[in-house]
């Protein structure tokens, strides 16, 4: 499968800042084997998509309805209109600093995936549920109550799908977890994604996130059902992502 890495620049980028999803975008044409995006604020989107037409610039977040009365958001078709081609859904800052539930992840992933947008839906355990040993069940949990099932899915859209496993503790923390928990983890997922999809699970791409850099890449992507990365601080700048996206093209040989 070919693997994705895909840039999560948070609440960093403004106007300056096109030049360095341009330098990304550009060395990117070095590694056609692996799909790469960028994950900008909603205030650059369509500045970074018209900077860079053909790259995948998407989103952070999305609303699940189609429009209304909701002060701040962004709904699908602003995001397609604006030039994304995907969104991130369910990042555990917005689970935690807005309270979003797995029912609001799986209306947000149903109507991304409805618009034509492709998500990356992520789902992770905190420090305390890791060690108090409960991490696959917490992450199968999540999953068996997030995964989309709408309409979209049914007509066969599971690769334009893809999983975050991104453990809280790991994000932004320079921790990663060991290549043992993440094959462990990622094996579980797989095993939610059959049980709700049958034989399409197998197109559905398994990212690892949490504290991914060049130097830690390569044992990453050399671990079992691992389809990719997301990545955080280390998508910032080309000096940083590239190295990433490098190792990913050199795990897929
Ligand atoms: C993230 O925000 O999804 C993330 C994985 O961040 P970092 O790479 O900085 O840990």
């Amino acid at each position: 499968m070919k693997k994705l890495v895909a840039g999560n620049w948070k609440m960093h980028g403004v106007a300056a800042d096109l030049e360095r999803v341009r330098a990304i975008a550009e060395a990117s044409r070095n590694y056609p084997s692996v799909d790469v995006a960028l994950c900008v604020p909603a205030t650059l989107i369509e500045r970074a998509a018209r900077a860079v037409p053909d790259f995948a610039i998407g989103a952070q977040d999305v609303h699940f309805a189609e429009k209304g009365a909701h002060t701040g958001c962004v709904c699908t078709a602003m995001l397609t209109d604006a030039g994304a081609s995907l969104t991130i859904v369910g990042h555990s800052e917005r689970r935690d600093a807005q309270r979003e539930c797995d029912a609001d992840v799986k209306a947000k992933a149903d109507a991304a995936l409805a618009a034509g947008l492709s998500v990356i839906l992520c789902v992770g355990e905190s420090l305390a549920v890791r060690e108090a040993g409960g991490a696959l069940a917490t992450v199968a949990a999540q999953l068996d109550a997030s995964l989309p099932h709408g309409p979209a899915v049914a007509s066969g859209v599971p690769d334009r799908l893809a999983i975050a496993y991104e453990p809280i503790w790991a994000i932004g923390t320079g921790k990663v977890a060991s290549c043992d928990d993440i094959a462990e983890m990622h094996r579980t997922v797989r095993e939610r994604l059959a049980a709700a999809y049958g034989g399409a699970a197998e197109r559905v791409r398994i990212l690892y996130g949490g504290s991914v850099k060049g130097s830690n890449a390569p044992e990453i992507f050399a671990t079992p059902n691992v389809d990719g990365a997301l990545v955080g601080g280390a998508s910032l700048t080309a000096e940083d992502f590239v190295p990433i996206v490098a190792a990913a093209a050199a795990a897929a040989g």
